[in-house]
């Protein structure tokens, strides 16, 4: 028979990290007993039925004042982090306090992060400016919408990023003999036009597309609209990508290499935010990889999909079918506030 390698002392322990975050909303007994049910499953199932696990999560996770949350999709989700976490039976103890901290908060309460991307000056009227790409769409029209969700869309935080280059960036047309060394050798650069795909090879072998020069740090092109409410430096979260010379940052939490990250994850993590909002530009590119990496990061995530514009509308279905199978859901900003 096999042992869960977690005691209920431990089970303990973690609930008691909990109850300083959440101290009001727990039913205390019921949770313990679904932890110490759920470790006694161990000794007897491979898999903890589904339904048992249901029932109890709505037990613990529900008092006078707490609503149950959790979606059917998101407790199989919970199940499957379990299933994937126990190595020959046992539930390895670290896995289990990832889960419990990111998944039970869930279960609790939410706090939602609007996340407005890159509604910088070049995308909107200079040299990116998004009504000049395929698309053909205008950008500024997203600054009043919004305006709106910062005023009234009921969010506890709000995150602002920027795109923000320095002059030698490799993502720029103008660029690429300086970086040609890092150019992969089929690639002739004497013919690259703008919106040319070439890979480069360091610090990892990537896929750029080369863009005109855009977003250059402490330039007029790098500052946020100048209609958008601007943010507060004491209470809202501000994050800077791209920073680095050789690799591009369209992810609002990565680079696109996955070499470097923004603190962005953890100044949310900090807050205890469970839901993103992504708004901003350009959709199919920045406002998508934010996405893709926040709902990879384990937030519960949506994007506002009249609050962005983008650049191809080709690439905005195919990011709308990556979003579907990830659980992103596609909102519409009439659905947060009403006229
Ligand atoms: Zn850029």
């Amino acid at each position: 028979m096999e042992h869960s390698s977690v005691s209920l002392r431990e089970i303990t322990g973690y609930f008691d990290f909990w109850r300083e975050v959440k101290q009001e909303c727990i039913n205390e007994n019921e949770l313990l007993k679904v932890f110490a049910t759920l470790a006694e499953s161990y000794k007897e199932y491979t898999t903890i039925p589904v339904e048992f696990f249901s029932q109890s999560l709505k037990v613990a996770f529900t008092n006078e004042s707490v609503k149950y949350q959790l979606t059917r999709t998101q407790e199989k989700n919970i199940l499957d982090r379990l299933a994937t976490s126990t190595v020959h039976g046992k539930l390895k103890e670290e896995n289990f306090v990832t889960i419990f901290q990111y998944w039970t908060r869930k279960c609790v309460s939410s706090l939602k992060a609007l996340i407005i991307v890159d509604v910088q000056n070049d995308f909107i009227s200079g040299s990116l400016r998004l009504d000049h790409c395929p698309a053909k769409e205008d950008a500024e029209e997203v600054v009043p919408v919004i305006n709106r969700l910062i005023d009234n869309g009921s969010f506890d935080i709000v995150a602002y990023t920027h795109d923000w280059h320095p002059a030698d960036h490799c993502s720029y047309l103008s660029n690429i003999k300086h970086h040609s060394a890092s150019v992969h050798s089929s690639v002739n650069i004497d013919k690259l036009n703008l919106f040319d795909l070439v890979t480069l090879t360091k610090p990892v072998e990537l896929k750029q597309v080369m863009w005109p020069d855009h977003c250059v740090q402490n330039s007029w092109g790098a500052e946020l609209h100048k209609d958008l409410r601007k943010p507060d430096y004491d209470k809202d979260i501000v994050v800077y990508k791209g920073q680095c010379s050789d690799v591009d940052s369209y992810s609002a939490f990565f680079d696109n290499g996955k070499c470097n990250q923004t603190d962005l994850f953890l100044k949310l993590l900090k807050r205890g935010v469970t839901d993103v909002y992504m708004v901003g530009l350009a959709f199919d590119v920045c406002v998508a990889y934010s996405a893709i990496d926040a709902a990879h990061l384990g937030f519960n995530t949506t994007v506002i999909e009249d609050a962005c514009r983008g650049v191809d509308l080709k690439s905005k279905e195919e990011m709308k079918s990556k979003f579907a199978k990830l659980d992103i859901e596609l909102l519409q900003f009439s659905a947060l506030i009403k006229n």
